[in-house]
């Protein structure tokens, strides 16, 4: 049976990293299989904060970011459309409607007072919370009268009372549960729209779904759903539940470790290849030692889901910026100074758009910071240096002027620099370095004690890229123009 995956957001928020992952499995498992990859959009929960419908953009954004484009879902259609829940609650009516009708089903008219009072008593003994099941047993006329008064109702699933439920789990293995400790859970609500619990086993089962893979915070829905398979006589999908991803305290991965949704990934800079490379493992792993760096192709030849472990996956950020990093560094430079150019922007150095100029000069020195780079945001603090109005001493590191703009031979210094580099023929990197050795030896100086002054009175810092390719990509006359600054102080 060709393999059939689907990944179901809700369009709750920015996708945040458990998103995704399930996303790139599916995707993965797909492509390893030659199987067929939808996604579908869960938008049944129109409670406010549970509904952004703004997030669908996003979600759509994130997967074309990560290049895990599906064969089909809303955006382009295909077979099973319309793969908006929203858009297909006849099919669950009718389908509730069966259940009713044999007596899976039952409409529920309990107010939200008496639930809430249920729900108190419950604490109050000590006993597990969930519905008395009042409705299931209403007496026949009473429900007669509920109806003909036009009560607002939801229909609960009628679970069995005794027996018990096994999952296969392709992650956890066989995992049981009690029947009779599982609520009658709600299938429709008062709003006509279907809970998950409806909506994702219908559309599993008319979109020919044959592997549903999903966080084990959806565990516990499990023998409701296999419950609803037997008794609309379908056969379950095979289920594997994704271990909980954790931040490196062991805690449930939240805000305090960091953001860590699509919208703040893109923000910092992050690759799509360094995303799925280092998501990927988050769970998995090829089960050869040490090896974490994995291009596309060579995961998904990897890639099963036997490879998925059952233990929480530690979300390590330090870990995430180092494979990024890894990945800048291996990239074409132009297409790092490509996706510099837009934060330089946003930051007020380039133009809006850039001029040719500053792409020029931008072409120039983002290349020179690749190395350095673990997120591409931060390239507006790397390059600063190059387009700060440095007067020295404003703009300069105090710390790094203390140190190399007093020593002895440095008016010398700066005197020698500024006649070699007018002179020069020409602007080159090798030219601004022979110049600069034969100054040091004139002066009778180490080749250390030219490089680090004149890379303060540059740059206004101690650090930054190879001094002759920044002094070249500066260009002759930003370069001329501080160290003339720097010598009229002195002097
Ligand atoms: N709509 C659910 C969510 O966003 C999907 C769960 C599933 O994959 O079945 O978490």
């Amino acid at each position: 049976m060709a393999v059939k995956v689907r990944y179901a957001p809700s369009p709750t928020g920015s996708p945040h990293v458990g998103n995704l992952r399930t996303a790139i499995y599916d995707w993965l498992l797909a492509k390893k299989e030659g199987g067929e990859f939808l996604v579908r959009l869960e938008d049944t929960d129109r409670s406010p904060d549970r509904y952004a419908p703004e997030s669908i953009a996003d979600i759509e954004e994130s997967l074309r970011y990560l290049g895990i484009l599906p064969d089909s879902w809303w955006v382009t259609g295909g077979k099973d459309t319309p793969y908006v829940q929203s858009e297909r609650l006849p099919l669950y009516a009718e389908i509730v409607e069966g259940l009713i009708a044999q007596g899976h089903a039952y409409k529920c008219f309990c107010t939200k007072e008496r639930l809430e009072q249920m729900r108190q008593r419950q604490q109050e003994l000590g006993i597990p919370s969930g519905y008395d099941r009042r409705c299931r047993n209403l007496p026949l006329d009473d429900r007669a009268r509920y109806e003909a008064e036009n009560l607002p109702y939801v229909v609960r699933l009628a679970m069995p009372l005794e027996g018990t439920c096994l999952l296969k789990d392709a992650v956890r293995g066989e995992v049981k549960y009690e029947y009779r400790l599982q609520d009658d859970q709600v299938l429709l609500k008062s709003d006509g729209f279907p809970t998950y619990f409806l909506a994702a086993t219908v559309d599993d089962r008319l979109m020919g779904i044959t592997h549903i893979l999903r966080g084990e915070e959806w565990l516990g829905s499990a023998p409701k759903m296999i419950h609803l398979y037997n008794v609309l006589e379908w056969e379950a999908p095979v289920f594997a539940h994704l271990p909980v991803i954790l931040g490196t305290d062991r805690k449930k991965l939240s805000k305090r470790h960091g953001s860590t949704n699509f919208r703040a990934f893109i923000e910092q800079g992050y690759l799509p290849e360094a995303l799925i490379n280092f998501l990927v493992l988050l769970g998995w792993s090829t089960g050869e030692e040490n090896r974490e760096l994995l291009s596309i192709n060579e995961i998904i030849e990897r890639f099963s889901l036997s490879g998925i472990t059952e233990h929480p996956a530690i979300f390590d950020y330090e870990k995430l910026k180092w494979m990024n990093g890894h990945y800048i560094r291996s990239s074409q430079p132009g297409r790092i100074t490509g996706l510099c150019i837009p934060y330089l922007v946003k930051a007020g150095l380039l133009s809006n758009p850039p001029t040719p100029e500053e792409v020029a000069y931008a072409r120039r020195i983002i290349p020179l910071e690749q190395e350095r780079m673990k997120v591409l945001s931060e390239v507006v603090d790397l390059v600063g240096f190059f387009f700060k109005e440095l007067n020295y001493p404003n703009g300069y590191d105090e710390k790094a002027i203390a140190k190399w703009m007093g020593v002895a031979h440095i008016k010398a210094l700066l005197e020698k620099e500024i006649a070699a580099f007018e002179s020069l023929p020409e602007w080159t990197t090798e030219a601004i370095e022979a110049a600069s050795r034969a100054i040091g030896e004139e002066l009778g100086v180490k080749f250390a004690e030219v490089v680090h002054p004149t890379r303060v009175a540059t740059t206004g810092q101690t650090v930054g890229p190879g001094l002759f390719e920044t002094l070249w990509a500066l260009g002759r006359e930003r370069t001329l123009e501080r160290l003339r600054t720097v010598l009229a102080h002195l002097s």
